[in-house]
């Protein structure tokens, strides 16, 4: 059922392209917000967990900003329990008998990187998926698409080109000084231009982009900022400079956190908008997303975490 609902919004997407250049005209609306205050009710309805975070497995740990980008898989938990810690929601539960715990952490790189260090003490996971929607910077790419982050890296962690007052802006004269975080070599935090996908997870996404052909998936590059960018000749400049796939504003501050505390990583995303070709932005395809992530955990726990 939940396949045919993924199929439908699929083809759905397809069938109706608009092309940005076409009007003339940027996205239509940013906000997801008349979605989310529904799914805040259903939220405020689970049980609050008694006590400290206990399971003999180590969790994993799948994240998304927004009420939108988590619904699904907090639906999806059995004995779901609510822990909040400084503000943050995290709901601990089980999905195929293994325990998950999915986080809510909100929107921003500070926030995703403040609720996955919370995380990653309070429930020791085995693994942390970060996914939601993104914008695209690859023409060739749909809203509804799904990329696989190969790697992530922060647009705006970057050294300009020195100019003069007055000689105008030129951010394409730059070079990405990349985030820090932790190496267990060197035992220090250096630079990191990008952060790569753990090969299992990697692998296992595309295991089930073959076996699930209703997805439209392909292995990208996700470009993470406190940003929004509808301009399009710097969308371009990142594709072509960085391979940028699409743009979000959590995957690689997560990176960094497990980064620092050696726990396996993988971003996924599907595309909510697309400004290069599209003038929409829906945030709904935060649906597919979380469908074929509840089937790559699906697959992880049987192919990895039970063999
Ligand atoms: N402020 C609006 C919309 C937030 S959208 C609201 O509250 O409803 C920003 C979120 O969606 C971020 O978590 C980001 O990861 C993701 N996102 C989707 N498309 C994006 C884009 N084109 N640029 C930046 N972030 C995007």
């Amino acid at each position: 059922m939940k396949k045919f609902f993924a199929l439908l919004l699929t083809i759905f997407f397809l069938a109706a392209p608009v092309h940005a250049q076409d009007l003339g005209v940027g996205l239509e609306d940013i906000s997801a917000e008349k979605y989310n205050a529904a799914i805040e009710k259903f939220f405020n309805t689970l049980p609050a967990a008694k006590g400290e975070y206990k399971s003999n497995l180590r969790p994993i740990l799948i994240e998304g900003a927004m009420n939108t980008e988590t619904e699904i898989l907090i639906r999806a938990l059995k004995n779901p329990a609510a822990f909040r810690e400084l503000n943050y929601l995290f709901v601990a539960g089980t999905y195929k008998n293994y325990p998950v715990v999915v986080v809510r952490t909100e929107i921003g790189v500070a926030n995703a990187a403040a609720a996955t260090a919370l995380a990653i003490k309070k429930f020791n996971p085995v693994a942390v998926i970060n996914q939601g929607t993104a914008g695209g910077h690859d023409p060739a790419l749909k809203i509804g698409d799904i990329i696989v982050g190969a790697h992530s890296f922060d647009h705006t962690a970057f050294r300009s080109a020195y100019s003069a007052a007055g000689a105008g802006i030129d951010l394409t004269k730059q070079e990405n000084i990349g985030t820090y975080a932790y190496d267990e070599a060197t035992k220090k935090f250096q630079a990191y231009e990008k952060f790569f996908a753990d090969t299992e997870l990697f692998n296992m996404a595309f295991k089930v982009a073959n076996t699930h052909k209703n997805f439209n998936v392909v292995s990208g590059v996700i470009s993470t900022g406190n940003t929004w960018l509808e301009c399009i000749d710097y969308i371009n400049f990142l594709n072509k400079k960085y391979g940028s796939s699409c743009e979000e504003m959590e995957t690689n501050a997560v990176a960094q956190i497990c980064q620092n505390s050696g726990v396996p990583f993988i971003g996924i995303r599907v595309l909510s908008d697309n400004v290069t070709n599209d003038n929409r932005y829906l945030p709904e395809t935060a649906k597919v997303s979380q469908d074929f992530v509840l089937l790559v955990v699906e697959n992880y726990i049987y192919d990895i975490l039970r063999r």
